[in-house]
């Protein structure tokens, strides 16, 4: 009778006590190796339509996003955008291009 009380307890107990530390486990190495990314990548996507349709060339918005937060495009690689949302990502990436340019001018 004990034999089948213990056959039936043990296995749950050490899958749940596997699972809790596994998730202990998951749960820290997320917190601590966490990949911070640059918040202006999602202020370029929300100006992009969103489509991911490709056009640019890229594999999505989130890439061309990512190519023009590097300043190696513009939003006129985007071929769906409304022109009035190409300018206005246009004047967003020159400020942002300005902004980060400017430590190093200052200090000339
Ligand atoms: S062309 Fe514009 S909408 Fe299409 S994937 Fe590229 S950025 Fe997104």
């Amino acid at each position: 009778m004990g034999d089948t009380i213990r056959a039936i307890l043990i296995p749950p107990l050490v899958l749940g006590l596997l699972g809790l530390i596994l998730g202990i486990l998951i749960y820290l190495v997320a917190k601590y190796f966490a990949v911070q990314e640059d918040t202006r990548l999602d202020d370029i996507e929300k100006m992009l339509p969103r489509a991911n349709c490709g056009a640019c060339g890229f594999a999505g918005c989130r890439d061309l996003a990512r190519a023009m937060l590097e300043g190696k495009i513009n939003a006129t690689a985007c071929k769906p955008i409304k022109p009035s949302d190409r300018d206005a990502l246009n004047k967003y990436l020159d400020e942002m291009l300005k902004a980060s340019a400017q430590p190093a001018s200052s200090a000339k």
